[in-house]
């Protein structure tokens, strides 16, 4: 009651879900209140999630954010949706995204913009907007969302929370609508690494139904217990000496920096010659990627079909037109066109190649040290539009929380501070993988 209250009184002015389940949220708190009073609740009881549009729950609308998904209704759980349910969480409903999680601003949803509860006019972040600003402003406990570049950390640092990204292969894919298969990851958005912490423990593990998932045990998270009480820190030179960054977001890497050290860690900067090619490698390859996941929306198996249609060449390029946003249209034609025979080696090849030279250095760089860490974005949030009109300093946004998803390793932001307008700063640490033991009682024990 406490959650509806809040989505009644703010979800119209923050547009942070797009559905909510009121009725069987509160019928099944009557259930869960039943089994906690009979002794038999799980580990999640009471627990009020919300899910991102990306992921699929049986008999409830997700379309991705997107409009060529209008009306499809999942005939199953994603593998991560039916964990928390069977430990007795309670879904309250879908949140707004960037349309199949392109974007870092929530801007490029069908449904609009979803807007940051903190200052005037500020965006949410994305692509996971919705997923974080419904966790900031009280209307739901915490969230699942999708990181494909960054799409849990960015909102997480841009709203004052915390957003984990785990080890590529660490949570079962199956029923998240894909974006970039070889990046997507889902993970949970929170108030506190302990609940992340939690919701990782339940939602990882083997899975059937996806075989990319690692078989490795999943360990207790939740007791988030240090193997070290001092570790050996990297943080990137170019990225927090940069002149780009936002003045305040500097300085409060910077003592956070100060105070790793003050605690007794071991705090150094590292060279990463790679840097000026995250970007151009991540974009490359999750459009062919995208291009690719994206050709099963024809107009004919789900949502959208144009009426417009008059043969079936027609309906495939009218349903997909009308149904596509603008950012999804470019990324598609980007994708097929670095896929397509005579610049796939220039372009795709090329990229795959430096996806593996930026891993063995990362991969190198984490023998030596435990935990590479960095502010989570260059700024705090934009205004709304402030980017809309200039793709590439929308992509700039996205430099430092690519390279997890490149390599497949896990990834934490955490709240650090604010900048002279309240707007929160995220600072992002990343370990080695298959760590997030280690990462999230570390981060648990700066914050
Ligand atoms: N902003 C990045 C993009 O637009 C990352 C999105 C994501 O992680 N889903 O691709």
């Amino acid at each position: 009651e406490f959650y509806l209250k809040n989505i009644e009184e703010k979800n119209q002015k923050l547009n942070a879900f797009l559905s909510v389940f009121d009725k069987e949220s509160l019928a099944k708190a009557d259930e869960i209140d039943a089994k906690i009073k009979a002794g038999t609740a799980k580990k999640l009881a009471g627990m009020v999630l919300g899910i991102k549009d990306l992921l699929c729950y049986k008999d409830h609308i997700s379309q991705a954010g997107s409009k060529i998904l209008n009306g499809f209704e999942s005939q199953f759980n994603a593998t991560a949706v039916q964990r928390v349910l069977d430990e007795d969480a309670i879904i309250i409903g879908r949140q707004n995204c960037d349309e199949f999680g392109m974007g870092s601003t929530n801007e490029n949803s069908a449904f609009g913009a979803c807007l940051n509860e903190i200052g005037e006019n500020r965006v949410a972040g994305g692509s996971s907007g919705g997923s974080a600003v419904a966790v900031q402003a009280d209307m739901c406990l915490a969230s699942l969302g999708t990181d494909t570049g960054g799409s849990v950390r960015m909102p997480a640092g841009f709203c004052g929370l915390v957003g984990l990204k785990p080890t590529y292969s660490r949570v079962s894919r199956w029923g998240l609508i894909a974006y970039a298969s070889s990046f997507d990851c889902i993970g949970p958005i929170t108030k506190s690494v302990e609940d992340a912490a939690i919701l990782l423990e339940i939602i990882a593990g083997k899975d059937e139904q996806d075989s990319t998932v690692s078989n490795l045990p999943v360990e207790a998270y939740s007791d988030l217990k240090a193997e070290k009480t001092t570790y050996k820190i990297g943080y990137l030179k170019d990225a927090v000496e940069s002149d780009g960054l936002q003045p305040e977001v500097k300085a409060a890497t910077w003592a956070k920096l100060e105070y790793l050290k003050s605690q007794g860690h071991e705090v150094e900067a590292v060279d990463f010659p790679l840097i000026k090619s995250f970007l151009p490698t991540y974009y490359i390859l999750t459009t062919a990627e995208a291009s690719s996941n994206l050709s099963r929306f024809d107009g004919v198996k789900y949502g959208h079909r144009s009426v417009a249609a008059t043969d079936l060449m027609s309906l495939y390029k009218k349903s997909r037109f009308e149904g596509f946003g603008k950012e999804t249209r470019k990324r598609i034609m980007l994708g097929t066109f670095v896929l397509s025979a005579s610049y796939y080696d220039a372009y795709y090849t090329k990229a795959q190649k430096v996806r593996r030279l930026i891993k063995e250095f990362t991969d190198n760089l984490l023998e030596n040290y435990d935990f590479l860490v960095c502010p989570t974005t260059p700024t705090t949030a934009y205004k709304l539009g402030e980017k809309t009109a200039d793709p590439i300093q929308m992509y700039l946004g996205d430099l430092f929380t690519v390279q997890a998803n490149v390599v497949g390793l896990p990834a934490i932001s955490i709240p650090n501070g604010v900048d002279n307008d309240g707007l929160p700063i995220g600072f992002q640490i990343m370990g080695g993988a298959f760590q997030e033991a280690a990462l999230l009682s570390f981060a648990q024990s700066i914050y």
